[in-house]
Parts: C-alpha cells; sequence; structure tokens
C-alpha cells in the first residue's frame, strides 16, 4: 500500500485517494493570443517525464479536494516533500509562517 501525505489534511492517506495532475510549477503563457500554435501546443499537450526527482501537481480527489505539490522520484516513488508551494519555483527560498508546509513527511509505504 503507498500513503501520500494531504498537506491540507495533515495526515497520510491512500494512494488511491489522489490524482496526479502534471508537473508541478506549470506556467501558462501571459499572453496566449499571442503565442504561436506550437508555443501554445506545447503548454497544453507536451511534459517532460524525467528520471528521477520530480515536482507534481496533485489533488486529494476524493477527500479535501485540495491541490498540492510534491517533490516524488520517479524511480523509487518515495515523496520527499510536499513542497514547493503552488505558485513558488522549486529551489525558491520563502519566509516560514504558520500553516507552513515546510518539513511535511512525504510519503510511507506499509505492508510490502
Ligand atoms: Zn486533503
Amino acid at each position: 500500500m503507498f500513503h501520500i501525505y494531504c498537506p491540507w489534511c495533515q495526515e497520510h492517506r491512500e494512494e488511491e485517494e489522489f490524482h496526479a495532475k502534471g508537473p508541478a510549477h506549470l506556467a501558462r503563457p501571459k499572453d496566449p493570443e499571442a503565442c504561436s500554435d506550437e508555443e501554445w501546443g506545447d503548454y497544453l499537450f507536451f511534459r517532460d517525464n524525467p528520471r528521477g526527482v520530480h515536482h507534481e501537481l496533485w489533488v486529494h480527489a476524493v477527500g479535501c479536494r485540495k491541490f498540492f505539490n510534491i517533490t516524488r522520484n520517479t524511480v523509487t516513488y518515495e515523496i520527499t516533500g510536499n513542497l514547493p508551494k503552488i505558485g513558488e519555483q522549486p529551489g525558491a527560498k520563502r519566509a516560514g509562517r504558520s500553516g507552513d508546509l515546510t518539513g511535511a513527511p512525504g510519503s510511507t509505504r506499509s505492508g510490502q
């Protein structure tokens, strides 16, 4: 069984409750009307498929229905954290504050 930590519910839940929604920090073009068809197509349809550490956007679809970012190793499935926050670039520093998701545990495995 694979568990994912939801930073909003603040608990580990079964993987079936979540859906991956693609890469985190995917920037929508600021002016879609100014994009060429190729640029817009790249934004809509083409994604990197890295081997190793990857930042992803997930939604707790059968829970709180909120979105959050995780850092996951695509080889080992290990989730190393729920960082960085939506809207922040990987590696960006930010000030700590209450409700901060820094340090939230990523995932746990059991039953193997
Ligand atoms: Zn949740």
